[in-house]
């Protein structure tokens, strides 16, 4: 079989790096081909995890990013169609809610060629955010859901797909916590090394690890104001890899003086993020996937979000909402995070971390 993989994202490749070792240990029963639409090109955000999580690499480059929703999302369309009609696969994956998810998906399905959708079914119910509709859209168009969880498949159902286009297969950003979290840990020293993270991810100092990227946090000055006021106050030193979004929004909002308080870094790589998630005493977030992976690395977190699509974490105590508009509120959730015990259990929410065998092995069945 022939599979196309669409990716564009930082944690789209995350996804892959799960799923292409499941793929390559088919024997060539699948063989997959990479495709890059550039959405995300700047070399931190991308060629350092190629490199580092071992992703193939990429068959096709289209170098499609910088623009508008629509620009992107059509420039992507017209290239892909291009790509699939030169290349015919058996079908085209593609994972999550990015700009590249969507026009992957509807490149293949108007030339009727299958989609997989990998971390199917999640819903904020904010159809204002373009993550929504990426994903809503998506799931509509794909022959086969691959959803995460339970709660994945329950949005799935309630929207009428049919019950054999969905599967309910773990989650691949358990595997990849499972795999990196252990290679972290092996190469600590190295990770750390040289760097100013070193005293931060020692044990007697205590830090916040904190990510904040999305357009409903950065596009508004005052919420952004709020957040990283917040994060000032906090109890906790605050370590904050800088996304070039946040980066850019913070110059253009001329809120360069509240980053004072904070350590900075650029974006970091991978393995050092999981590992900072391992050795913080909480991570504060606006991102999809650094809520759960903090949950994954056993640690609590605060989302800087009115809603989240990963309500399990909510329920089990392991993740906590607090208004991105509201410092009082972001200050306080962090103080009730960080006096959680440690030793909680942890419900085993997005499958045993073999989510891409699974995954790989249904494919072949088609
Ligand atoms: N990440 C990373 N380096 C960073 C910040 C995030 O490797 O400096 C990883 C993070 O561990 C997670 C992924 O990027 O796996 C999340 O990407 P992002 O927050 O951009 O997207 P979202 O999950 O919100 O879609």
């Amino acid at each position: 079989m022939q599979l196309l993989t669409v990716v564009g994202a930082r944690p789209q490749f995350i996804k892959a790096s799960a799923l292409s070792r499941a793929i390559a240990a088919t024997g060539g029963a699948i063989q997959e081909q990479i495709l890059h639409t550039g959405q995300h090109y700047d070399a931190a955000m991308s060629d350092q995890f190629f490199a580092e999580l071992g992703i193939p690499a990429a068959a096709f480059h289209l170098g499609i990013g910088g623009g508008s929703h629509g620009a992107n999302t059509g420039r992507m369309l017209e290239a892909i169609e291009r790509v699939l009609l030169a290349e015919r696969p058996d079908a085209l994956l593609v994972y999550g809610d990015t700009d590249s998810t969507l026009a992957g998906a509807l490149a293949a399905s108007k030339l009727k060629i299958p989609v997989v959708h990998v971390e199917a079914g999640l819903r904020s119910f904010n159809r204002h955010q373009p993550e929504e509709q990426n994903r809503v859209l998506t799931d509509h168009l794909a022959e086969l859901c691959f959803a995460p969880t339970d709660t994945a498949v329950a949005h799935l159902r309630r929207e009428g797909i049919a019950e054999e286009r969905i599967v309910r297969s773990g989650d691949v950003m358990a595997d990849a916590a499972r795999i990196f979290g252990e290679q972290a840990e092996a190469q600590a020293g190295e990770l750390l090394g040289s760097s100013k993270l070193q005293a931060l991810a020692a044990a007697d100092q205590p830090f916040i690890l904190t990510t904040i990227h999305r357009a409903e946090n950065t596009d508004d000055p005052a919420r952004l104001e709020a957040i990283l006021t917040a994060l000032g106050q906090a109890p906790l030193r605050v370590l904050l890899p800088l996304h070039p979004r946040t980066r850019a929004r913070i110059e253009t909002h001329q809120l360069q003086h509240l980053l004072e308080p904070l350590m900075l870094t650029g974006p970091l790589g991978f393995l050092a993020m999981v590992l900072l998630e391992r050795r913080a005493a909480l991570v504060v977030t606006d991102s999809g996937g650094v809520q759960k992976e903090a949950f994954l690395q056993g640690t609590p977190c605060v989302t800087v979000r009115t809603e989240t699509e990963w309500v399990e974490l909510l329920e089990c105590g392991w993740n906590r909402l607090a208004d991105p508009a509201d410092p009082a509120a972001m200050l306080m959730a962090m103080a009730q995070q960080l006096a959680l015990d440690a030793g909680q259990p942890r419900p085993m929410l997005y499958g045993d971390g073999h989510a891409a065998e699974a995954i790989a092995a249904r494919l072949q069945q088609r």
